[in-house]
């Protein structure tokens, strides 16, 4: 059983900032930022591919509530939301899950940043990815 099924489960404890029927949601145990938090589906999936429409529902429904609460009490600026999906990715559990980071400053310990590494042909890509 994969370690985010062993904390839903209870047999690993962890700190829950919420929980419902379809989701838990708890404190990164490696705080990124200070209120760095998971949402997590109960139902174990691996990933986005493997999740079933009614999952991805609730969480679209949960991720708001839950950003704002989190970044509204920690007195953040802002926040990333954000999901790695396969190992090239950065994911390491292989369980869904959405991180909730709080932005509080510019050198906060997380950059995303999307560099223009190519200029291929709009069109061309286009072609690649709807056939
Ligand atoms: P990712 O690398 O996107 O798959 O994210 C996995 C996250 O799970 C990492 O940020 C870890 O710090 C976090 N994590 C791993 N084990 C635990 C745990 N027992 N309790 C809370 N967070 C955990
Ligand atoms: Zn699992």
């Amino acid at each position: 059983m994969c370690i985010f099924c062993q904390i839903i489960e209870g047999t690993i404890p962890s700190y829950k900032v919420y929980e419902d029927d379809h989701v838990i949601a708890i404190l990164d145990i490696a705080q990124v930022t200070y209120g760095h938090t998971l949402v997590i589906p109960k139902k174990h999936c691996n990933d986005i591919l493997d999740a079933d429409e009614e999952t991805m529902a609730h969480i679209a429904k949960v991720l708001p509530m839950l950003s704002n609460k989190i970044v509204t009490s920690c007195k953040a600026k802002g926040s990333h939301i954000i999901s790695n999906q396969g190992e090239i990715s950065g994911q390491t559990v292989d369980h869904l899950h959405f991180h909730i980071v709080p932005r509080y400053k510019e050198d906060d310990a997380i950059i995303v940043k999307f560099n223009e590494t190519n200029k291929p042909e709009l069109s061309e890509v286009l072609k690649t990815i709807n056939g």
